[in-house]
């Protein structure tokens, strides 16, 4: 019994740990909202394929899948992680976020439909699930959000 209860304990300091990398990518991912005038939308809001996307980045980071960088972030210590659109595959930690974010400028290719939109400024969009924080880069069509139904 002592045995189940030690096992408990240890479920619920993960799933505080994993409330704490939650909560401080939220509160990275504003800042960063604050700093570049990026778009901070929560996962209903979202594009479906980019909630896919972000499912998918758990499920592969989580499953060992995913490439993540020379720290070698686990699942089983929950620290706030960052995965772009335009590297699928790659997972980093927070000391690793600029490799990602030096191409946030550069691509000019929404990550949505494929246009290159010379000159246009993209929409840079974020979510956040568990403690990863997924972004990708839209034209405006696609950052545009459709009204209810169509
Ligand atoms: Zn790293
Ligand atoms: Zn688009």
């Amino acid at each position: 019994m002592s045995g189940r209860s030690h096992h408990e304990l240890r479920r619920r300091a993960f799933r505080d740990q994993l409330d704490a990398a939650e909560s401080e990518s939220l509160e990275l991912l504003f800042g960063v909202g604050e700093l570049t005038g990026a778009d901070i939308v929560t996962p209903n809001q979202t594009p479906a394929w980019m909630r896919k996307d972000l499912e998918d980045a758990v499920r592969g980071f989580v499953d060992g899948e995913w490439q993540t960088c020379t720290h070698n972030p686990t699942p089983e210590s929950p620290q706030p992680l960052f995965a772009v659109a335009w590297r699928r595959g790659v997972i980093v930690c927070r000391r690793c976020e600029y490799t990602l974010a030096a191409k946030r400028i550069e691509n000019k290719t929404c990550d949505g439909c494929g246009t290159y939109c010379r000159g246009a400024s993209m929409t840079v969009v974020s979510v956040v699930k568990r403690c990863i924080t997924y972004t990708a880069g839209l034209c405006d069509d696609c950052a545009d959000p459709k009204p209810d139904g169509q």
